[in-house]
């Protein structure tokens, strides 16, 4: 077992938090009525909404992201409504336990692990019935695949009673969205993903016809969810409601101000050209991706292993090197793992993990040529 406390999270979330964004989480607490902290909540929630272009309300709220999940459903459904789910892994199936204890009459289209469900498929569910909602997954953190969802998005226009809700946790911050532009209704993350941040906090942005959908509702039987209690706080930030998550909305503005220096596209940008320099570096040591040609997130990956290496050995060998990764999910358990490439790494701790990898392979018996990952990333990123 390694002792170094100091080993590196490369799983897709939690990721790592940079110095700057951990001594926002370690200030001295202010009341939530405090004037500077009243200043600081509204600056995220108004920045949040721009990034995003959100022509609604974005709420910035304690809690994770599947707390979000339930607050995209409590808010534009009510018993008894049809809702179709698009589901290109583990995460898209949570919608169905969630959607199914509301009461609400679900529809699943799914894909094959490692593929994503076309916008063609959807169109012909949304003609053949009336749903007041569909959920789809941008990047499936069980399989690291990304939906297109800006063209899924052209088909949503056609059916404006549809709300078009996007889980967007392994996503936001990463993979580039503009709700406006994509006709997205819902959107949602949560802060350990891509913004790097400690997990604790959700961001639910609803678009103008969200929060319509939700006054058409009435009272609705969720409570901390209700956008109709978070309203008013969101208008005037002196309110209360619920106690906000004071040091997790200082830690999110310095996640959001790295991310505007970089640049939000840049990021977006940056995010892709390491995944595909990554997908290069994995292939060269002998692993294959789940996720096909064309649908790879620039988040994470998950890894299918070469003949004969055994997941328990792989990963504590991972470990002993210093990084630590993620098993893989339902059928590709013990065949693969995943392994995060989002938020703010760096450079140099993709290629910490890249080295992990090919010493942890040799550790597992594979003949693999030490610095043949790296050299690859490395060749790759300077392209
Ligand atoms: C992590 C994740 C979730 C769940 O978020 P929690 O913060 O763990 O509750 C939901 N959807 C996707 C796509 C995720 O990656």
């Amino acid at each position: 077992m390694n002792k170094n406390t100091d080993v590196l999270v490369m799983i897709p979330g939690p990721t790592p938090v940079v110095d700057s964004i951990r001594a926002e989480m370690a200030r001295p607490i202010q009341a939530f009525g405090d004037p500077r902290f009243v200043a600081d909540y509204r600056k995220l929630i108004d920045d949040l909404g721009v990034m995003m272009h959100c022509n609604g309300q974005a709420f910035p709220l304690a809690g994770t992201g599947t707390l979000a999940m339930e607050m995209a459903i409590a808010n534009n459904t009510k018993r008894g409504d049809n809702v179709l789910i698009v589901s290109n892994g583990f995460f898209g199936d949570r919608f169905i336990d969630i959607c199914e204890r509301k009461g609400l009459n679900v529809d699943v289209i799914s894909a094959e692990w490692g593929d994503f469900v076309t916008p063609a498929q959807i169109e012909a569910k949304l003609n053949e019935k009336s749903y007041a909602l569909m959920t789809v997954t941008h990047v499936d953190t069980a399989t690291a695949v990304v939906a297109p969802i800006a063209e899924i998005g052209k088909v949503a226009a056609k059916h404006p009673e549809t709300i078009y809700v996007v889980d967007g946790v392994a996503a936001e911050a990463a993979e580039y969205t503009n709700m406006e532009e994509m006709n997205i209704d819902v959107l949602f993350t949560a802060s350990q993903k891509a913004f790097g941040v400690c997990s604790g906090m959700f961001i639910v942005w609803a678009s103008q016809r969200s929060l319509e959908r939700r006054k058409t509702l009435g009272t609705i039987p969720e409570y901390y969810v209700d956008y109709e209690k978070w309203l008013p706080v969101m208008n005037d930030t002196s309110k209360y409601f619920a106690t906000p998550a004071i040091n997790l909305v200082w830690a999110m503005n310095e996640s959001v101000r790295i991310i505007n220096e970089e640049g939000y596209e840049a990021r977006c940008e940056h995010h892709s050209k390491n995944a595909a320099a990554m997908a290069k570096a994995f292939e060269a040591i002998g692993f294959k991706l789940l996720a096909k040609e064309g649908c790879r997130a620039n988040t994470l990956s998950v890894l299918i292993y070469p003949e004969g290496v055994n997941d328990a050995q792989f990963r504590a060998a991972m470990l002993e090197n210093g990084v630590v990764c993620a098993g893989a999910l339902a059928q590709y358990a013990g065949k693969a793992f995943r392994l995060g490439h989002m938020g703010n790494t760096t450079k140099n701790e993709m290629i910490v993990a890249l080295s992990a990898m090919e010493r942890s392979l040799a550790a597992c018996g594979v003949p693999v040529e030490m610095g043949k990952a790296v050299g690859t990333y490395l060749a790759e990123m300077a392209k």
